[in-house]
């Protein structure tokens, strides 16, 4: 589950991180209101409008804005509420439809426009090989850190950190020096306590993943999160109550949402072949199969173990949303549930949909009771090809689509 910087930048602030400061506007009323504050609040003369939607880059097209008056916080928050905006990571990127801006962060000028301001990069992540969690940093902040680590790799610095021992303090003076702020104390100390409590903030949320481009250190030797990226394990969710609030399904895809609240695990792809499947496992297998005769998988679906006729419907419905979708392959595995129940929930659920169903659909049962399902399939008169192997299900399908 992924968070707004907003809502990245409270909790940096909860355990000790300081940030940008700013507040959230979703009418250029309360921007306005909010300039106003917020330059009261942090002293600063000026300050920046910035859209609150999922994806970086937002500076590359437009999503951030310095404003130096009333005027101009009202211009651009007229301009950046509501529009689609397109960033190298929204869908399609640059060029692409780009996403709908619902809120905007009225940060303050944390760049006084005649300071000397320093940028740098941090995230911390897991690194599943060294089974260890990393610190990444470097030098070269506020600009592409996939561009940095392609040309100039020697500037990004990894810092492994043993899950069971936390980050020691001698690993924190290693950043400050390699940072270039061992002789600067009041800055070092001000790098050594935002790396720290980056850590804790990792830690304490359960976090996959924290990315802070830029960190910067101002004039005035103090070292803040300018933008905050926030990734949080969602099987961890259940014992962050406060944090599981601030999901915003709006960010997320609208099939993928709906599928959710059916109980049904679903990931939408790029591929023609819809697939339904019961056990994560079995449908990995079965992306492959599809893949391997020549096929492209449409979705990711695990229907759960009680795969009953309401389900399979929802699950139809789903599937078909996508209009590239040209054929539907059942792949279901009768280890507690039955094949001929299973057979019977497809049976039904096509009989329901009527006309709905344009597409030829593959079912391949194996298991408990596997032979009956394919006869009552077989006997249904409807348009279902019927398979016991998977290999079998998987030529199907590529004969159908050659059709
Ligand atoms: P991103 O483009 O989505 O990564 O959004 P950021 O929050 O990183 O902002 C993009 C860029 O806007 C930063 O790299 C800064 O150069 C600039 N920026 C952010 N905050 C301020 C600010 O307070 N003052 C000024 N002048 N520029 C800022
Ligand atoms: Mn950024």
């Amino acid at each position: 589950m992924n968070l707004h910087e907003y809502q990245g930048k409270e909790l940096l602030k909860k355990f000790g991180v300081a940030i940008q400061e700013g507040i959230v506007a979703d009418t250029v009323e309360e921007a306005l209101n909010a300039y106003g504050k917020i330059k009261e609040q942090s002293g600063s003369k000026f300050a920046v409008v910035k859209a609150q939607i999922h994806a970086g880059g937002r500076g590359k097209g437009g999503g951030v804005k310095l404003a130096k008056s009333e005027e101009e916080i009202k211009e651009h928050a007229n301009n950046i509420l509501g529009m689609m905006l397109k960033t190298p990571q929204t869908p399609g990127g640059l060029e692409g439809e780009g996403k709908l801006v619902r809120k905007i962060l009225i940060a303050e000028d944390a760049y006084d426009v005649f300071d000397e301001c320093k940028e740098y990069y941090f995230s911390v992540l897991m690194d599943r090989e060294k089974k260890c969690n990393v610190i990444v940093y470097s030098t070269e902040g506020g600009m592409d850190i996939e561009k940095v680590a392609e040309e100039t790799p020697e500037l990004v610095h990894k810092e492994y950190v043993d899950p069971t021992l936390g980050l020691m303090p001698f690993q924190v003076r290693k950043v400050v020096a390699n940072l270039g702020l061992a002789d600067n104390k009041v800055a070092g100390k001000e790098m050594a306590k935002f790396v720290s409590s980056l850590y804790k903030a990792f830690i304490g949320s359960d976090a996959s993943l924290f990315e802070i481009n830029p960190v910067t250190k101002r004039a005035d030797n103090r070292v803040i999160a300018v933008d905050c990226k926030v990734s949080l394990d969602e099987n961890a969710l259940y014992r962050h109550k406060d944090l599981a609030e601030l999901r915003d399904v709006t960010e997320e895809d609208p099939t993928e949402v709906e599928a959710q609240s059916f109980g049904l695990n679903f990931v939408n792809l790029d591929g023609n072949i819809g697939c339904m499947v019961n056990g994560a496992g079995l449908a990995m297998a079965t992306m492959d199969i599809i893949k391997l005769s020549g096929g492209e998988p449409a979705n990711f679906l695990d229907v759960g173990g009680t795969a009953d006729a309401e389900r399979v419907q929802n699950a139809f419905r789903i599937i078909l949303r996508d209009e590239k979708v040209k054929a539907i392959l059942i792949n279901i595995f009768g280890g507690i549930v039955r094949c001929d129940r299973v057979a019977q929930g497809v049976v039904d659920a096509y009989k329901n949909m009527g006309d709905q169903i344009k597409v030829p659909i593959i079912v391949r049962l194996q298991g408990t009771n596997a032979e009956q399902a394919k006869e009552l399939i077989d006997n249904s008169g409807l348009e279902v090809h019927s398979a016991i192997a998977l290999q079998e299900a998987a030529d199907i399908v590529k004969s159908v689509l050659q059709s």
